[in-house]
């Protein structure tokens, strides 16, 4: 078999082994244990890079990418974010501690959140962010008494529903008006909320944002939310004379688990998102805003593999083959949530013929940790290497200590160099906050 190296060019096979950037699988396993989170660095800025050629192209540099870090936060993803030129979007108090601390610039943070706290947004206004996302009213009235307290003026945008259904998981379908997300523009509440803020000293109304969904993979919703949103801005003027200047559009961008994933550039996305702006701008008279956009599976996601070493190898005659890992669902809970597929090979073999029909499982007690369930895979033995592919996104950042399992290691590889980004966590981590 060929290796089908669809992760991008940092991903290959030599002599049957698995490489990252020039690095083996098998090398790092020697070198740092299992499991372990892999990353190429340069798919990363890569990926970072397309963004930023996208907006300069369809929107004349008017615009900025901010990477959604909850896909995947440490210090040095943000160090790679800050020197590519995005900003960050973050969601929480730990994001935002961990956006400064790597030294991002605060104002091209933005910070989202259905639910911020109190203590969270006076985080956000003594750090001096650049932008908050307000979800709701009480949400306002709350940041506007905070910043006054800080004495600042916090620039804000609101998180609408635009009504979109973005034909993706129920679970990361966030643009319809049953979500807990945002405020509706169905029944005024948008239009209210904005003349609202009008009337408010400490918060400063600049913009819309909307995120309709994740992993998807049509351009239709995306070009259906912007025309919602334009024309949501173009009425907002007519009504109240408020003409804003900037559109959030969210990330969500899908990007490709599998071989036969149809996976589009996010060049295409960003091209007929624009072309539809411009469009409505046009037509409605009004001018072409400040766009945004917040991906955060699409840059990290295929960057990063995760490699586990197998155990035992149960085949239960009749039924099925359990392969069981030395991870699971405590560094990758996505099968578990959502059912999610990923490809995966034994790193060492992965050229030979993947013929033998295989559920992969984790090591944690419950029957629904797995992380494929009925795939083809290499004959595997005790002791191989399984690399798991297009793990770099809510992966780490979704990982847990269920059972007492320590999270991994991240690696980040780089042109033949690899060095550790987060260390594996140690049992005395674990107990760490125990008190006795
Ligand atoms: C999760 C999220 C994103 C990023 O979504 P991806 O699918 O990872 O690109 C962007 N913006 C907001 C507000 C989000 O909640």
């Amino acid at each position: 078999m060929k290796f089908n190296n669809y992760m991008g060019r940092y991903f290959e096979e030599k002599n049957n082994i698995l490489y990252i950037d020039g690095v083996s699988a098998a090398d790092l396993v020697k070198e740092y244990g299992t499991p372990l989170y892999v990353f190429s660095e340069r798919a990363i800025r890569e990926n970072c890079r397309s963004y930023k050629y996208s907006i300069e192209k369809n929107y004349n540099g008017k615009g900025l990418a901010l990477y959604a870090s909850k896909a995947f936060s440490c210090l040095a993803i943000y160090h790679i974010i800050a020197e590519e030129g995005l900003g960050a979007d973050v969601v929480s108090g730990g994001e935002l501690y961990t956006a400064l601390k790597a030294g991002m610039d605060p104002s091209l943070i933005y910070f989202h959140g259905n639910n911020k706290t109190d203590d969270e947004l006076r985080m956000a206004a003594e750090s001096g962010i650049g932008h908050v996302v307000v979800d709701n009213r009480e949400e306002l009235i709350r940041l506007n008494s905070i910043a006054a307290e800080t004495g600042r003026i916090i620039n804000i945008s609101f998180r609408i529903k635009p009504g979109i259904d973005a034909h993706t998981h129920e679970a990361v379908m966030t643009g319809q008006i049953d979500s807990k997300f945002g405020v509706a523009l169905e029944n005024g509440e948008a239009f209210e909320i904005c003349d609202f803020a009008r009337t408010l000293p400490n918060v400063n109304l600049v913009g819309v944002h909307c995120h309709i969904g994740s992993q998807i993979f049509d351009t239709e919703p995306f070009t259906a939310a912007a025309e919602v949103m334009i024309n949501f801005m173009a009425e907002l003027r007519e009504k109240t004379g408020t003409e804003l200047k900037e559109l959030n559009l969210g990330g969500g961008f899908g990007i490709r688990y599998l071989p036969s994933d149809n996976h589009k550039s996010y060049e295409e996305f960003m091209s007929k998102v624009s072309a539809k702006i411009k469009e409505i701008c046009k037509e409605r008279d009004f001018p072409v805003p400040f766009v945004l956009v917040e991906p955060g599976r699409s840059i990290v996601g295929t960057a990063g593999i995760t490699l586990y070493t197998i155990g035992s190898v149960k085949n239960i005659k009749n039924v099925r083959t359990y392969v069981s890992v030395d991870g699971g669902m405590t560094d990758n809970p996505r099968f578990a949530l959502y059912g999610s597929a990923y490809n995966m090979d034994i790193a060492t073999r992965l050229t030979d013929k993947k013929d033998t029909k295989v559920t992969v499982a984790g090591k944690c007690c419950e029957s629904g940790d797995l992380l494929a369930k009925d795939i083809y895979l290499q004959y595997p033995v005790g002791g191989d290497i399984l690399a798991v592919y297009c793990t770099g996104a809510y992966n780490y950042s979704m990982a847990s200590n269920y059972n007492r399992i320590p999270r991994p290691a991240v690696a980040l590889i780089n042109d033949g160099e690899s060095r550790i980004i987060v260390k594996k966590e140690k049992y005395s981590d674990l107990i760490i906050n125990d008190v006795p």
